[in-house]
């Protein structure tokens, strides 16, 4: 299998899954698995079942479309009025901020004789989507009052735009609000869809949990790490994923480059303060393949630098040789430039281990 590629290994995706359902199914709280930083994929999906994820996300229709019609499906963006038929035939149900938006999706959901569900996403000071608190009593009147939209619930989603932290303040908000509509319309709410990644140490932690029963997840799970602060969370797996790169160079250089310095392609040069030479190589992976933050070289190496086509690295005292393959760890947005990107193959493994055989969870020693 030629490089660059990514592997992806579909039993540590449903082992992270079966530890974040069990933690979170202590607090009452469902995960719906977000498929999006893996374009759909229906392998990890179905591990994402496997491990006990109630549903799916994904905030593209055609990324829905390739995954198994059966289980619930919700669309995480709010829909495209262009493509609304589109959704009410792919999606189950769909996050909604815009009354223009709700009004269409009625429509096409009665044209196609298909009951749609719609969680109307709450504005908590992230600033990304969201409907003002004030404005949410119209829109709920909204969709009650259309002829083939479903009110499922009230959802939020923090930290993507601005890194606003879930807290007992801001969720408590979106709490008040839900007891509040149940309250004037005589309904109930079925689902709190509290927020993505970002919301997970609240939920674990927070001794005034109140309504949010629903977390929608992609990068725990699928990475192993948290979005607030990078770092990984205990007892899950971080490299399900992983970028294989060929080597095309190995020299040893001076650590510093020589002649007047300008820019470089991607702007200012690095800086360098080695001295001496080292033993540096080229990778044949670059920005069309990847981005360089969240790139993890292998132990003892590192990034010197990366332009469109190479990545330059110092191999410490590595052996390498030209047309060795090298792995690379990776975070989130690194993972969905490579998913994206033409030049990069996937290979999606599964060792098809049996619960017995799968060991105590700790660590990630499968590997
Ligand atoms: C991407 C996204 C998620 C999942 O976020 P992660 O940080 O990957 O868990 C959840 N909800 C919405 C609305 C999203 O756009």
């Amino acid at each position: 299998m030629s490089a660059p590629r990514i592997e992806i290994d579909l039993d540590l995706v449903e082992r992270n899954t079966r530890v974040l359902v069990d933690r979170l199914a202590a607090r009452d709280i469902r995960v719906l698995g977000v498929t999006k930083a893996v374009l759909g994929s229906p392998r990890v999906a179905a591990a994402m079942l496997a491990g006990g994820a109630i549903g799916l996300g994904d905030a593209r229709v055609e990324n829905l479309a390739r995954l198994d019609g059966s289980v619930p499906r919700t669309l995480i963006r709010s829909p495209m009025i262009s493509q609304v038929g589109q959704v009410v035939r792919t999606a189950t149900a769909s996050l909604n901020t815009e009354p223009a938006v709700i009004a269409t999706l009625d429509d096409a959901a009665t044209h196609a004789g298909i009951r749609h569900d719609v969680i109307l996403m709450v504005e908590l000071g992230d600033l990304r989507e969201g409907i003002a608190v004030d404005d949410v009593p119209a829109a709920v009147r909204v969709v009650l009052a259309s002829r083939s939209l479903r009110l499922r619930g009230l959802g939020t989603n923090l930290a993507c735009q601005n890194g606003v932290v879930p807290d007992d303040a801001n969720m408590d908000v979106l709490h008040r609000l839900v007891d509040r509509t149940e309250a004037h319309h005589g309904i109930t709410l079925d689902v709190v869809s509290g927020g993505n990644s970002a919301a997970l140490e609240w939920a674990l932690t927070t001794a005034r949990l109140g309504r949010t029963d629903e977390l929608r997840l992609g990068e725990s799970i699928l990475l192993g790490t948290e979005p607030l602060r990078r770092t990984p969370i205990a007892g899950l797996s971080t490299n399900a994923f992983a970028l294989v790169g060929e080597i095309i160079e190995v020299a040893d250089k001076p650590a510093r480059p020589w002649g007047t310095q300008a820019l470089a392609t991607y702007g200012e040069p690095p800086a360098h303060s080695a001295r001496g030479t080292r033993r540096q190589a080229i990778v044949a992976l670059g920005r069309q393949d990847v981005d360089i933050v969240g790139l993890l070289p292998p132990d003892g190496m590192s990034v010197l630098g990366m332009s469109s086509d190479h990545l330059v690295l110092d191999l410490g005292d590595h052996p390498m040789t030209v047309g060795d393959e090298l792995r690379f760890g990776l975070g989130y947005g690194a993972l969905v430039r490579a998913m994206t990107s033409p030049f990069v193959t996937r290979v999606e493994r599964q060792v098809l281990a049996t619960p017995d055989t799968l060991g105590p969870v700790a660590g990630s020693a499968r590997r």
